[in-house]
């Protein structure tokens, strides 16, 4: 069952069939559910603080809502606000142990916007660990391996250190093989402050 409401966060529309088929409020073509950062590229803040306070009924009726608990940590990571969206991560791990995304999240929020470079060894190895994690569960999905590229790119290769096994170009050659998200992808370069690698290079092009 789907606790989500049934009418828009952005603007009170009571939504259709067809809309919730699509994910979309037909009045002001907002997105209903928030399952992935690209789903807030275009939001300013006012408009995540809606979302925020959807989310927030939902959890009050529904605690454990998958959906709800992966948007309210979306949003809080779109506002920076990393603590808070760890603490919606937390909840989603514990509740939805085998879904992917909580684990994806938390390697970005390990960061807490920084870039990889300039964060310790500890923090980097957490990271890894989410997002091998994440990958496990989700093996047809590329954002994982590209995620994992940047990061080892970012830290190993750029302060001069042996690059654990898999490299990042053998990290990117596999994710290509697989369904990635390129909108989703910049989104993710943007939250972890990595701008001019080869990685983002070869995704901003497609
Ligand atoms: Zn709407």
């Amino acid at each position: 069952m789907n606790a989500i409401a049934q009418t828009c966060s952005q603007c009170g529309w009571s939504f259709d069939h067809a809309a919730l088929a699509s994910n979309t409020c037909r009045k002001c073509q907002s997105s209903i559910l928030i399952v992935s950062v690209s789903y807030l590229e275009k939001f300013e803040k006012p408009a995540i603080q809606k979302y925020i306070s959807q989310y927030t009924n939902t959890l009050k009726v529904s605690p454990e809502d998958k959906d709800a608990l992966l948007a309210m940590s979306i949003c809080y990571l779109k506002l920076s606000l990393f603590d808070q969206a760890d603490r919606y991560l937390y909840r989603l791990i514990d509740a939805h142990p085998f879904e992917p995304a909580g684990y994806y999240y938390r390697a970005i929020t390990t960061l807490k916007g920084k870039r990889p470079r300039i964060v310790s060894l500890s923090i980097i190895r957490e990271a890894e660990k989410l997002i091998e994690t994440a990958s496990e569960l989700d093996p047809a999905n590329g954002r994982y391996e590209i995620l994992l590229a940047a990061l080892r790119h970012d830290y190993y290769a750029l302060n001069g250190m042996r690059i654990p096994s898999p490299e990042p170009e053998e990290l990117i050659k596999n994710a290509m093989t697989k369904y990635v998200d390129s909108l989703e992808v910049q989104q993710i370069f943007k939250l972890i402050n990595v701008n001019e690698t080869p990685m983002q290079q070869r995704f901003a092009m497609n």
